[in-house]
């Protein structure tokens, strides 16, 4: 593991855990997780909040990639206590709204053409195709950790860019409220339903009616 992040403030500066941690968590060293650590870190500090041990930051990701999970360790905002808001839009987005202080930021992460990205790119091809070798699938590897370590060592701005915005929290009761699907008679987050004919129910009863060809997911 890298153990050159001393210099940079990622090794869990001003109490927040180190990037060392999040790769425990998460599994691996990639791009996705340093760019998320950037942010969450960025946007911590942003707001002048703690990592929280209740709902007093809202996290909103629109996108359900590696850095979520940075995301996740840092803030404390998580999947499982309901202050991790995910709309995967497929953008690296992330909104975070300190309940406190009333203050929002949203988090741009840049888009950065690494020296490292061309061949990660044409190894995970061959990674996911089955036709990496021992020597292709170290390469990667190594690329892998190149990449992280320069989003790592980079100034803010280059990574990220963090804007105020005014944004809503979304009501702390609407998290816990459930309510029965109309279509398949399973419980729902009231939050998450969509309305069809007048009727609440499911995402996936939804998508089931309205987009009927779309192809599974994932
Ligand atoms: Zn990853
Ligand atoms: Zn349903």
């Amino acid at each position: 593991m890298c153990d050159t992040h001393e210099q940079t403030g990622a090794t869990g500066a001003g109490g927040y855990p180190s990037f060392e941690e999040c790769v425990t968590f998460h599994g691996h060293v990639c791009p996705g997780l340093a760019t998320g650590y950037r942010a969450a870190v960025a946007a911590m500090q942003a707001l002048g909040v703690a990592r929280p041990y209740d709902e007093e930051l809202v996290a909103i990701a629109e996108t359900d990639a590696c850095g979520l999970d940075a995301i996740q360790m840092v803030t404390g905002c998580t999947a499982g206590k309901g202050n991790l808001v995910v709309k995967d839009h497929g953008k690296h987005v992330f909104t975070f709204i300190s309940r406190e202080n009333e203050k929002a930021v949203r988090v741009l992460v840049r888009h950065r053409d690494t020296p490292e990205y061309s061949e990660m790119n044409e190894l995970r091809k061959k990674i996911v195709t089955g036709r990496a070798d021992a020597a292709d699938h170290e390469r990667f590897h190594e690329l892998m950790h190149a990449a992280a370590e320069r989003i790592l060592t980079a100034p803010s701005d280059e990574v990220i860019e963090i804007r105020d915005v005014d944004a809503e929290p979304p009501a702390k009761a609407r998290i816990f409220a459930s309510v029965v699907c109309a279509c398949c008679g399973e419980q729902v987050a009231d939050a998450k339903t969509r309305l069809l004919d007048g009727r609440q129910v499911c995402i996936p009863c939804y998508e089931a009616v309205r987009s009927p060809g779309r192809p599974e997911a994932g």
